[in-house]
């Protein structure tokens, strides 16, 4: 199973989403080896901005780039898609039929939404009162529903772990609560939140700040409740908490489906046999494979203990590029990801509550010594509206950042 090293070792990266690109620019830069990523999709879309889509303060056309504009220099882009992976023989399968040899494999395919795993969530977002900020067009319905809206019940959902930055499910509920208050509406808006614990996020200086959004705008907050069902006709959706149930009635549901790994990740024996979720089995300090030191992974397709973002993402690519150079020196892997992830709420339409934390959930601020970055500042919403969305298109796509 051991690699035999070469002068250009044959790099293959799934997934030419935030981690593939950034990973693949990064490797690339680094003249690690010949690089190659597989991915099938033509269009980019930088996930963040679909919180503001939704919310009303993005345009749909903001968030999205060709896929071909955003591949890094000097990195191979193979428009395919993975069937299958043999770790065995160094072998992908792809759905065309074809297949591609490495000698050194990184998956990076990111998360599954299983909207079917809620019966009826998938026919409640195919109505026109069904949106999210998980999905790119149903985000830019949400900007219009909300937008619109003047009175009723409105519910959001966020899932439980694991999700792609799960908590950003609250992002546009206070981005509409803002607008709503604005234009003197809110009073005739019953606002419902659905959330899988018994705090809003778990960090309790962030807690504090969420706790005082979430007043302001007099949201009726479901703690520790997941959504069982939805009746998409009659229009209820079927909450619980053990043998405790309970049916609302919307007349907008802004939902996040649950999520889990690709299904091929496990089919192809690269998961725990214990992980439910299939995540890619990487060992969560040095992201090498625990089992084939050959594959590697990181984002929201890895196994990282801690919450997943692209913020992470930073991070784990500097602690991979590391520890595959040492790989291919015949090297044991050094570099360790230390959990570091983050997640910017954006409680109005002019600030952002920023939560910085790391594996333990210990705040970890970028900036040290300025902690107070996770109370509600303007500062913070620049950064998550303005800076990063720039940042992500110039350097991080391009393994500069
Ligand atoms: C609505 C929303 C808001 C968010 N807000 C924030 C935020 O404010 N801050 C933050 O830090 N993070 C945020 N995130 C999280 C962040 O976007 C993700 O953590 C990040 O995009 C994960 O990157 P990834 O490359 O692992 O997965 P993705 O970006 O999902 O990319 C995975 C890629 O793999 C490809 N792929 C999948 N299967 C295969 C296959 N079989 N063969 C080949 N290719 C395949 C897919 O087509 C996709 O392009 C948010 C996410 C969402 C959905």
């Amino acid at each position: 199973m051991s690699h035999s090293p070469t002068s250009h070792p044959r790099i293959v990266v799934i997934g030419g989403g935030n981690a593939g690109l950034s990973i693949a620019g990064r490797l690339h830069r680094a003249r690690l080896g010949d690089i190659t990523v597989i991915e099938p999709r033509t269009r980019h879309v930088y996930a963040p901005l679909q919180s503001h889509i939704a919310g009303g303060t993005a345009r749909a056309s903001q968030a999205v780039r060709p896929q071909a504009d955003v591949i890094p220099p000097g990195v191979r882009w193979l428009r395919d898609e993975v069937f299958t992976v043999d770790p065995e023989s160094r072998r992908v399968h792809l759905v065309s039929g074809g297949q591609l040899d490495y000698d050194q494999l990184i998956v990076a395919a990111g998360l599954r939404l299983a909207w079917e795993s809620i019966p009826g969530l998938t026919e409640a977002m195919a109505a026109p009162e069904g949106i999210s900020n998980y999905d790119y067009a149903l985000a830019a319905r949400a900007s219009t529903v909300l937008r619109d809206l003047r009175g009723g019940t409105v519910v959001f959902t966020q899932p439980p772990e694991p999700a792609s930055c799960g908590a950003a499910a609250q992002k546009p509920l206070y981005l509409a609560c803002d607008w709503w208050r604005s234009i003197g509406v809110l009073d005739d808006i019953r606002v419902v939140l659905v959330l899988p614990d018994p705090v809003p996020f778990g960090i309790p200086s962030i807690d504090r700040e969420l706790h005082r959004a979430l007043e302001r705008y007099g949201v009726e907050v479901h703690y520790s409740r997941e959504v069982r069902s939805v009746d998409a006709t009659a229009r209820t959706l079927t909450i619980g908490h053990g043998d405790a149930e309970e049916t609302i009635a919307y007349d907008v549901l802004h939902a996040v489906p649950p999520q889990r790994a690709p299904e091929w990740i496990a089919g192809s024996g690269l998961a725990a046999d214990d992980d439910p979720h299939g995540f890619v089995d990487v060992d969560d300090e040095t992201l090498q494979h625990r089992r084939y030191p050959d594959v590697w992974s990181l984002g929201d397709a890895a196994t990282v203990a801690t919450r997943r973002s692209g913020g992470a993402i930073r991070p784990q690519a500097k602690v991979l590029t590391a520890n595959l150079r040492s790989a291919l020196r015949g090297k044991a892997p050094t570099a360790r990801y230390d959990g570091y992830s983050v997640v910017p709420f954006t409680v109005s339409r002019g600030t952002v509550v920023f939560a910085e934390f790391d594996r333990w959930g210990r705040p970890a601020p970028t900036i040290p010594f300025w902690r107070s970055l996770s109370r509600e500042r303007r500062s913070t919403w620049i950064a998550d509206r303005r800076v990063l969305p720039w940042v992500y298109w110039n350097l991080i796509l391009r393994g500069l950042a």
